[in-house]
């Protein structure tokens, strides 16, 4: 009986101080906020000599950098666009149709290969070494599905690059000794024309036509031959002059209206349509 009576105590005393825990448990413990000691300075470790070599060298790569050169008492400036002077690379980005890819005659390449190997030039004299020439093309008017209707000829990407052929110091001074006097000529008057190519010229052609057809039978260079071809063919047959056309000239180059050639090349044509 003491014992059961003890046992009770015991249970009552465990469950008052079981409830009296469970509170103390429920309160949140409120301490007041101390403020954090200040962070220790952190000082960067002196660099050894091994880091000071892995750290890569600023002049690696360099981009879009403008150089300037003398040549005859004349200065020549051009920027190039990527440099590696890891691997002696040098890169130009040129942005063109994907045309200039598939249709590619050798003139844009050989534009393009003169004017990095004088970038090229400029980089040897400054003292950084060039192995190789780039340029990088960006076809901005690429298509997948051209590329699909003929990917023997059209490019599969709208990046392509042309590594082009690297010149010697003697070669590309004497093209810029023949550039400046062409320079020099321009500024005397003597201004050089430009080739056919480079007008985008389309010739005047002499269509003979038979009456009743829309497309023509043949496309002659001369009147004279395509007059002789209606005599052949008998009555029905005319010949229809269709005008050639300098492209790029009347369409495309910024410096057409003070162009003599071009201004000329106008007015006879202007005069041939009246003459018709
Ligand atoms: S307009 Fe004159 S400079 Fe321009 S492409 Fe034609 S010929 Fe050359």
């Amino acid at each position: 009986m003491a014992k059961a009576k003890e046992s009770q105590i015991n249970r009552r005393a465990f469950l008052k101080n079981a409830a009296a825990g469970a509170a103390v448990l429920a309160t949140p413990a409120v301490v007041p906020a101390k403020p954090l000691p200040p962070e220790p300075r952190k000082t960067p470790p002196p660099l050894s000599r091994e880091a000071e070599v892995e750290i890569p060298s600023p002049l690696e790569v360099l981009t879009e950098e403008r150089l300037a050169i003398e040549i005859d008492g004349k200065r020549i400036t051009g920027g190039v666009d990527f440099y590696d002077a890891k691997t002696r690379h040098l890169i130009d980005y040129k942005t063109t149709s994907a045309w200039t890819a598939v249709y590619d005659d050798g003139e844009k390449r050989g534009e393009w290969e003169a004017q990095v190997n004088i970038y090229a030039y400029m980089y040897r004299k400054s003292g950084f070494p060039v192995e190789k020439v780039s340029v990088i093309l960006i076809l901005r008017d690429w298509s997948k599905m051209k590329h699909r209707a003929d990917p023997g000829k059209y490019p599969a990407s709208m990046f392509l690059q042309w590594d082009l052929r690297l010149w010697g110091d003697g070669l590309v001074e004497d093209y810029l000794r023949l550039r400046i006097g062409r320079h020099e000529e321009a500024r005397a008057g003597k201004i050089l024309d430009c080739k056919p190519s480079e007008k985008w010229e389309k010739p005047t052609v002499y269509a003979v036509k038979k009456a009743g057809r829309k497309s023509s039978l043949r496309n002659l260079e001369t009147l004279a031959a395509a007059e002789a071809m209606c005599t052949d063919k008998g009555p029905g047959h005319t010949v229809e002059i269709r005008p050639g056309d300098r492209v790029r000239c009347s369409g495309y180059c910024p410096v057409n209206k003070w162009c003599d050639s071009y201004q000329r090349y106008k007015r006879e044509q202007e005069g041939n349509t009246n003459e018709n």
